[in-house]
């Protein structure tokens, strides 16, 4: 109840609902760091990555890739249209600069639902955290 005041309170700005799935309006949540401001962990990272993916941000993708593994282009366009569904947190455990994020996002692929279950890897770098690859757990529908 405290939210819904909250966010009648900010009357310029409609709350849009995060992509993420975060109880938050996009601005407060994803939206921050794809304006610019760095993730604080690899579990926000990862949500706004998914965000990213959910509105097509390229350019941030790309940009919280980490260097030895970012592709030269990621030309989302070109691929097969997914409707993103929804996003799970399963586990998020970080030591040091290195995290890992497990986590199941569902989308919809020409008609077909599909699952996808990864566990990511993350490098923080220069107080930066960073995408690094992930592994495909019982790839579903692929
Ligand atoms: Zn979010």
């Amino acid at each position: 109840m405290s939210e819904m005041c909250a966010a009648s309170r900010n009357r310029l700005a409609p709350v849009k609902p995060c992509p993420c799935g975060r109880p938050r309006g996009y601005e407060e949540c994803c939206g921050r760091h794809h304006a610019g401001s760095p993730p604080p962990d690899a579990e926000s990272l990862m949500r706004s990555r998914y965000s990213a993916y959910v509105l097509g941000l390229e350019d941030y993708l790309l940009a919280s890739w980490h260097a030895s593994t970012r592709p030269a282009v990621l030309d989302l366009a070109a691929g097969p249209a997914a409707k993103w569904l929804g996003l799970e947190l399963k586990a998020h455990s970080a030591a040091g600069d290195t995290a890992t994020v497990e986590f199941v996002a569902r989308c919809r692929v020409g008609g077909r639902a599909q699952r996808m279950h990864e566990i990511s890897r993350f490098v923080r770098e220069n107080g930066r955290w960073y995408y690094v690859d992930g592994v495909l757990e019982g790839a579903a529908g692929r």
